[in-house]
C-alpha cells in the first residue's frame, strides 16, 4: 500500500503527529493508500514556507515571464503523467477513468492558459483631473493562498485555483479532501522537475476540522479559495472574517434543467440523464430538478426512463461503465436517506430508489439511478442538495412559472435550458439567478469561461481571465510632478 508524505517547502516530510489515514477505493471498498494526518504544526510549516517563498525566496525575484515558463513546464508534466494521474483519481474517488482522463487534458491546458496570462497582468496609468499629478495602479499578489478542495475532481480544483494564483505571483498551501488526496500529492511530486522553487506549492493532507481549520485560521494566510459544501463554506467564511482574509467559495447547487415543449426532446433527455446520473450525481452542477413543460411531461418522462434504464453501473476503470459508485460511506447513506425523505413527503419513485446490487457492483456503495415524480418545489428533495443520482421531476405551464420555480431555491450555481427559440434562450439566460446557463447542452466546462455561484452557491469566480483578480490586490500610486513646494495639504486636494 502506498504511504504518502506531506509536501512542504519542496520536500517530502512526515506529519508532525506521526499519524496516517487510510484512503479508500470506493469501488472495491478497500483502503489502497495512506495519507498523512496533518495538524496545525504541519500547516504552520507549510504557510511559513509559502510566505518565505513569496518574500525572500527565488519565486519573489522571478519575472512574470519566468513564472509563466515554469507553469508551462507544469502543463507539460501533466500531459506526460496524465494516464497515471487519471488512474489515481479514478481509484480514489470512484469516478470514471474516462472522465478523469478527459479532465486531465483540460487540466494541462488550464495550466498553459494561466501560464500565458502571467506576464499580462498589468496596472493602468490614470489620466486624473489633478494638475501635476501622475497616477497609476499596480496589481500585486494578494499573499499566501490556502486552497481547500473537494474530492470529486481534485486536480481540476488544484488547476483552477493554483494556476491563476501562481500566475499572480502567490504561493499556495493546498488542503485536499481527506477522501481523495493522493493525486494532489502525486502532482506536488512534479513541481521540482517543473522548476518551481520550494515553498511555492505545498500540500498538507488531513481532516477538515484539523488541518483544514488550522489553515483557515492561520494569521499569515491572505486568501482562501474553497470548493466544498455550503455548510463548510459558511463556517470558513465566518472564521476568515476574524482575520479579514479574502475568500472565494465554490459551493453546492440544486440546479434546474428546464425543458420547453419546443425543445429537441431526444437531445434534452440525453442531457438531463447525463446531467444527473453522470458521476453518480456527485457534481456541484448536477441538474437535480427537471422542470418540464406540462404538455410534454409524460412523453419526456418516458424518454428519460428508457435512457436511464440503459445506464450501466460498474467498475469506473471499465470503458463500458457509465456510472460508478458513491464516493464515500457517509455520502452513500445520505443519498439513500434523501430518497426516504422524498417518499415520506409524497414523492413517487418511478425508477430506482434503492441500493444497486448485481454482478460487478462490489464495495457496497452503488445507488440505482432514481427518478421521482409528484414532487413540488417546496419539498426538501427539491430544495436541498443530495449530491447523488436522484432526479426530481416538476411540471410547469409557461416561461414565467419556469423562471419562478427555477429561481425558488437558496442556491444559484447553474441551469440548463432546452428550447429551439433563440428569444426564449436569451430571456431565460437573463432571468435565471445562476452563475452559468447552459442552453441545449449541459456539463460544458471550459477553463476559459468564468464559473461560480450566486446566492448560497458561493462567491467569486474561477476560470477565465477574471479569476486571476481573485489573487491580486490593486495598489494605487499618485506622484506629484511639481518641482515646487507641495500645495497646502491640510485641505484635501
Ligand atoms: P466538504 O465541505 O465536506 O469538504 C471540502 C473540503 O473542506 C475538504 O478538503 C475538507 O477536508 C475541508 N473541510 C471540511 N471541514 C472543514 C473545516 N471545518 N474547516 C476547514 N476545512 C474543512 O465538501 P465535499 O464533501 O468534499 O464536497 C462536496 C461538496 O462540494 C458538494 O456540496 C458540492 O456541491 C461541492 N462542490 C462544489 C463545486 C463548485 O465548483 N461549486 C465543485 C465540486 C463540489
Amino acid at each position: 500500500m502506498t504511504k504518502y508524505r506531506l509536501h512542504i517547502d519542496g520536500d517530502w516530510v512526515d506529519p508532525d503527529g506521526g499519524e496516517w489515514l487510510d484512503t479508500y477505493d470506493p469501488y472495491r471498498g478497500e483502503p489502497w493508500a495512506q495519507i498523512p494526518r496533518g495538524n496545525g504544526e504541519d500547516v504552520s510549516r507549510a504557510v511559513r514556507a509559502a510566505d518565505r517563498a513569496m518574500t525572500d525566496g527565488p519565486w519573489a525575484g522571478l519575472s512574470a515571464s519566468e513564472r509563466g515558463k515554469i507553469m508551462r513546464n507544469i502543463g507539460d508534466l501533466v500531459v506526460k503523467n496524465a494516464e497515471r494521474l487519471a488512474e489515481i483519481e479514478a481509484r480514489d474517488n470512484g469516478k470514471l477513468l474516462a472522465e478523469m482522463r478527459s479532465q486531465l487534458v483540460s487540466i494541462s491546458e488550464c495550466w498553459y492558459y494561466y501560464a500565458g496570462l502571467a506576464d499580462k497582468i498589468e496596472g493602468a496609468a490614470i489620466p486624473i483631473e489633478k494638475p501635476n499629478t501622475f497616477a497609476f495602479t499596480i496589481r500585486e499578489p494578494i499573499g499566501v493562498v490556502a486552497a481547500l478542495t473537494a474530492w470529486n475532481s481534485p486536480l481540476w480544483f488544484v488547476a483552477v485555483k493554483c494556476a491563476p494564483a501562481l500566475a499572480a505571483g502567490c504561493a499556495v498551501v493546498v488542503k485536499p479532501s481527506e477522501f481523495a488526496s493522493a493525486s494532489t500529492l502525486e502532482f506536488a511530486g512534479l513541481m521540482k522537475e517543473a522548476g518551481l522553487p520550494g515553498g511555492v506549492f505545498n500540500v498538507v493532507t488531513g481532516l477538515g476540522p484539523e488541518a483544514g481549520a488550522a489553515l483557515v485560521e492561520h494569521q499569515e494566510v491572505a486568501k482562501i479559495t474553497f470548493t466544498g459544501s455550503d455548510a463548510t463554506g459558511a463556517r470558513i467564511y465566518e472564521t476568515a472574517a476574524r482575520t479579514m482574509k479574502r475568500v472565494s467559495l465554490e459551493l453546492g447547487g440544486k440546479s434546474p434543467n428546464i425543458v420547453f415543449e419546443d425543445a429537441d426532446l431526444d437531445g434534452a433527455a440525453a442531457g438531463v440523464v447525463a446531467g444527473i446520473f453522470g458521476a453518480a450525481g456527485q457534481m456541484c452542477s448536477a441538474g437535480s430538478r427537471l422542470l418540464v413543460h406540462n404538455s410534454v411531461k409524460d412523453v419526456f418522462t418516458e424518454k428519460l426512463l428508457r435512457l436511464a434504464h440503459d445506464v450501466r453501473l460498474g467498475d469506473p476503470m471499465d470503458p463500458r461503465t457509465n456510472v460508478g459508485p458513491i464516493a464515500t460511506p457517509p455520502q452513500y447513506q445520505k443519498v439513500l436517506h434523501y430518497i426516504d425523505i422524498a417518499k415520506a413527503e409524497g414523492a413517487r419513485c418511478v425508477l430506482g430508489g434503492k441500493p444497486a446490487v448485481g454482478p460487478g457492483l462490489i464495495g457496497g456503495q452503488f445507488v440505482e439511478p432514481t427518478i421521482l415524480v409528484d414532487v413540488t418545489n417546496s419539498m426538501r428533495i427539491a430544495q436541498e442538495e443530495v449530491f447523488g443520482p436522484v432526479l426530481s421531476i416538476i411540471g410547469f405551464d409557461d416561461e414565467e412559472q419556469a423562471v419562478r420555480i427555477g429561481n425558488d431555491v437558496a442556491y444559484g450555481l447553474v441551469a440548463g435550458v432546452w428550447t429551439k427559440s433563440i428569444g426564449r434562450a436569451m430571456r431565460m439566460s437573463k432571468a435565471l439567478r445562476v452563475g452559468t446557463v447552459w442552453v441545449n447542452t449541459y456539463r460544458t466546462y471550459s477553463y476559459m469561461v468564468p464559473f461560480g455561484g450566486m446566492k448560497r452557491s458561493g462567491m467569486g469566480r474561477e476560470q477565465g481571465i477574471e479569476a486571476v483578480n481573485e489573487y491580486l490586490e490593486i495598489k494605487s500610486v499618485m506622484i506629484s510632478t511639481d518641482d515646487d513646494a507641495p500645495p497646502n495639504l491640510f485641505v484635501m486636494r
